[in-house]
């Protein structure tokens, strides 16, 4: 890797990288060639207990301070990662494959604004004061203590930068464990708030595999945990954390609807397929897999889709011509292909891509299937690569029952010049985060987080501080105290 500033560890614990190699190696891939560029070491009990004892003894210093002194660190790590932009994004891209076109505009600049925003946020995080005649009631709105962040492997600055600005606003202190997968990028973001000023043991970050964020858990020294992650990974993690009564943020997967009327704008309802479907070759939770066209629409969809797919450019991912990158692993292109023979072998229409690419990085085309039907595997399981299904459809009556008929509620969007059309189509998807003529923007300013299987709780915008903080009532009595003997 040439690359010189690489994390100079695997885990950075208490305010500085530490090094344990009795824990399992993990090599690091390099998924546009296939090489392993670094090799981290998976949290052995000691790293995990260190993790976790530096947290909870330095909430105590970092719950002291004045959110506006918080906030301070923040935005000066918000600056810093600005500043390191080009940097960051080159070790997104060798971490995760994705293009640094991608990289430089999506990443670390969404990280840093996760940390601005929350960083001017923390200084008017206050209770209330309800007045009960002469009595009064207050509240303090308090950390929750040390929260566990566990993460998926196609953003891994920007969750851990999602995860970690609110809950240190609110005074909180983190152990994140990054995807085995992309275990690089979130030690920078620790290394970058402490340079900023975050007291030692404020925001911590151990490798390892799944056993790791079992552990982190189960440990009752933790408070709240916040997982990006599969379905399934969720109902485990979802029911370790019940044990203890934690409380949880949970960020799964999605399967969701995109919804093309007629009447919409041609050119802009196939921009927004683009960017629900292929960026990041598709490794997006939210992305509109299930891309429903009116048929009075359609074939003129399918003709200028294939037509704007031209201009893919693949290859190596750090040229900034590149806007096309490989699946993040080995693994996650087979889990891909096989889904694209699925298509193929239960009916559905290839009308561009569908092929493996040669070599030895793990990319794969972008891929397009026409005349999907509700029930095929494609149009109900969550792929996770760039493979888009039209699905054809007639009346707005019929639409909406069809849009909704999946276990999943992430995101849901609809392209229509009507507007009132529009707002109740919005009104009546099951979904968590509802775009109109448009797709997939994720403003650190709006909410986002799913409905039914794809979560709990909502990341970004203010109300992200409610999973991050608890209320305390404290009722004051003014008078005498009346008991009845
Ligand atoms: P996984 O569910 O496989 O893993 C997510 C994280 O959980 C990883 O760090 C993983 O570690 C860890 N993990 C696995 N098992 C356990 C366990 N028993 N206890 C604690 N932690 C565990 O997801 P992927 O990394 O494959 O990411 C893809 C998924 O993430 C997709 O379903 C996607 O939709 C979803 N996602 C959701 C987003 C959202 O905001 N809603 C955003 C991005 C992705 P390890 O990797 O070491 O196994």
């Amino acid at each position: 890797m040439t690359y010189n500033t690489q994390p100079t560890a695997s885990h950075f614990v208490d305010g500085k990288y530490v090094e344990d190699k009795a824990g399992d190696p993990i090599p690091v891939i390099y998924p546009a060639t296939g090489e392993v560029i670094a090799t981290v070491y998976s949290a052995t009990p000691a790293i995990i207990d260190q993790a976790l004892a530096a947290a909870k003894r330095a909430g105590k210093e970092w719950a002291s301070m004045t959110g506006t002194q918080r906030g301070r660190v923040l935005r000066r790590a918000a600056d810093i990662m600005r500043e390191r932009n080009h940097e960051l994004s080159v070790l997104e891209t060798f971490d995760t494959g994705k293009p640094y076109q991608e990289t430089s505009v999506a990443d670390a600049t969404s990280g840093a604004d996760a940390l601005e925003y929350f960083g001017g946020l923390a200084g008017a995080i206050t209770g209330e004061h309800i007045q009960l005649g002469d009595d009064f009631v207050y509240t303090r709105r308090e950390p929750l203590g040390v929260c566990v962040g566990i993460g998926a492997w196609n953003y891994p600055t920007q969750i851990a930068s999602w995860k970690g600005a609110p809950a240190l606003a609110c005074g909180n202190t983190m152990v994140f464990k990054p995807s085995e997968t992309t275990p690089l990028c979130a030690l920078k973001v620790a290394e970058i708030l402490h340079e900023a000023g975050a007291p030692a043991g404020v925001y911590n970050v151990i490798q390892g595999y799944g056993a790791v964020g079992a552990a982190l858990i189960t440990d009752t020294r933790v408070a709240k945990v916040s997982l990006t992650g599969s379905v399934p990974t969720g109902r485990k993690v979802y029911a370790a954390a019940a044990e203890g009564i934690r409380a949880v943020t949970m960020e799964l997967g999605g399967k969701s609807p995109l919804v093309i009327f007629d009447d919409a704008d041609l050119e802009n309802a196939v921009s927004g397929a683009i960017l629900g479907n292929f960026y990041s070759s598709g490794q997006v939770c939210s992305n509109g897999t299930r891309v429903f066209v009116q048929k009075g629409i359609k074939e003129a969809f399918l003709a200028r889709i294939a037509e704007r797919l031209k201009g893919v450019k693949m290859g190596d991912p750090q040229d900034p011509e590149v806007n096309f990158g490989p699946m993040v692993s080995q693994r996650q292109r087979d889990i891909v292909a096989g889904f694209i023979a699925k298509g193929i072998a239960e009916g559905a229409r290839l009308v561009t891509g569908g092929k493996v690419v040669d070599g030895n990085g793990f990319f794969i085309e972008p891929t397009v299937f026409a005349d999907v039907t509700d029930d095929m595997t494609i149009a109900r399981e969550e792929i996770f690569g760039p493979v888009l299904s039209v699905l054809d459809f007639d009346t707005e009556d019929e639409i909406l029952a069809r849009a909704n008929d999946t276990e999943f509620g992430l995101a849901a969007g609809v392209f229509t010049a009507d507007l009132t059309r529009a707002h109740r189509m919005v009104a009546g998807f099951e979904a968590g985060t509802c775009y109109i003529n448009t797709y997939n923007l994720a403003p650190v300013e709006a909410p986002f987080g799913g409905s039914k299987l794809s979560g709990v709780g909502r990341e970004n915008s203010k109300a992200a501080i409610e999973h991050y903080s608890q209320i305390k009532g404290v009722y004051v009595a003014m008078g005498d105290v009346e008991a009845p003997f």
